[in-house]
């Protein structure tokens, strides 16, 4: 990090940051020019308060080298991550599709959607069992009922469930669950990352509608600072000024993503698009450009799905997704 001081600074006041700074065990190499002060702070600057720093009365402006991310960081961790959930592996040149439907509704309806996304070549079954619903009056999930079935549905499939959380007190029903999800709407709800942070369960982080990557990223490193590595990050679509679309898939967010981090990144075309018919274009082209995997709604009868209908693929249609998908992943870039 550089702080700029004022001309004319205070030359106590210059030593107490000095002293402050130094006991955080950060180095500070100072340039001074005939107008301009510069403080080049070395060391782990990613505790350091940028705003608090701009309020001290010497400081004139500061600016960041480094990135606040340090635990999700490709700098301190060149190799990919990869995330083991059982016997499929996620990142590192490992893909796997996650499929399966918007809600969990009832035991036939998720156990035969299972069978067949199986069958298709997904290799986690999904489900929502609590619902982020924009309506208090919409379907809000079958809640502890949506759990027990998928946990059913696994034990009949051998399919590991990925399942969205949204509120911490639910967390010991998720002990069963091979990969709890952070919905969009709740990527930033950090007394939650905080509290997955001490799990070792991998957790399938959603970008958030208006988040940029590095809040992304900090995100991951709430939950990576408590010691929880198992990270995968999910861009979803975002929020721009397009209607047509539920949302605007950030295609580039892969490989940006890539080089900022090493943990998967994986797409939902589904919620970024809210189309059935525009899964499979973009999920080919986020296979192309070197997603670590998909997550894909899938319904048995997508015109009566209790939530997120339109977007759903029939289990016909998810088996030729991941056909094509498969064909183009041995030409992805990476
Ligand atoms: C979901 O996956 O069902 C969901 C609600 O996704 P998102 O948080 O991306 O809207
Ligand atoms: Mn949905």
């Amino acid at each position: 990090m550089i702080l700029i001081l004022k001309e004319n600074y205070d030359k106590k006041q210059l030593d107490n940051l000095s002293d402050w700074l130094k006991a955080q065990d950060i180095e500070i190499h100072m340039c001074e020019g005939v107008h301009t002060t510069i403080m080049g702070l070395i060391g782990d600057t990613s505790s350091l308060d940028i705003d608090m720093l701009l309020t001290l009365d010497i400081v004139e402006s500061a600016k960041r080298i480094q990135e606040p991310y340090k635990n999700a960081n490709r700098k301190f961790h060149p190799q990919d991550t990869v995330v083991q959930i059982g016997d499929v592996k996620i990142g590192g040149g490992n893909f796997a599709t996650i499929a399966g439907p918007c809600s969990v509704e009832s035991e036939e309806q998720l156990c035969t959607i299972a069978e067949q996304v199986k069958a298709a070549g997904a290799k986690l079954l999904r489900g929502g069992a609590f619902k982020p619903r924009t309506s208090p009056y919409a379907f809000q999930g079958l809640r502890e009922t949506g759990i027990e079935l998928l946990l059913k549905a696994k034990e009949k499939t051998g399919l590991p469930i990925v399942t969205e959380i949204m509120d911490i007190s639910h967390l010991p029903l998720f002990e069963e669950v091979d990969v709890i999800q952070v919905g969009a709407r709740n990527m930033q709800n950090f007394e939650l990352l905080k509290e997955l942070g001490k799990t070792r369960k991998p957790i399938l982080l959603k970008r958030g509608l208006s988040s940029t990557l590095q809040e992304l990223l900090m995100s991951a490193e709430y939950i990576m600072a408590g010691g929880n590595e198992n990270v995968i990050l999910c861009e979803r679509g975002i929020r721009t000024f397009e209607t047509e679309t539920r949302n605007t898939l950030d295609l580039s967010a892969i490989p940006m993503l890539h080089q900022m981090s090493h943990l998967p990144v994986i797409i939902d075309p589904s919620h970024a698009t809210g189309i059935s018919k525009l899964v499979k274009p973009m999920s080919t082209a986020a296979a192309a450009a070197g997603a670590d995997g998909l997550i894909i709604e899938v319904h048995n009868d997508p015109k009566h799905a209790l939530c997120d209908g339109a977007q759903s693929l029939a289990p016909e249609q998810f088996a030729d997704v991941q056909k094509a998908v498969d064909a183009v992943l041995p030409f992805a870039c990476r």
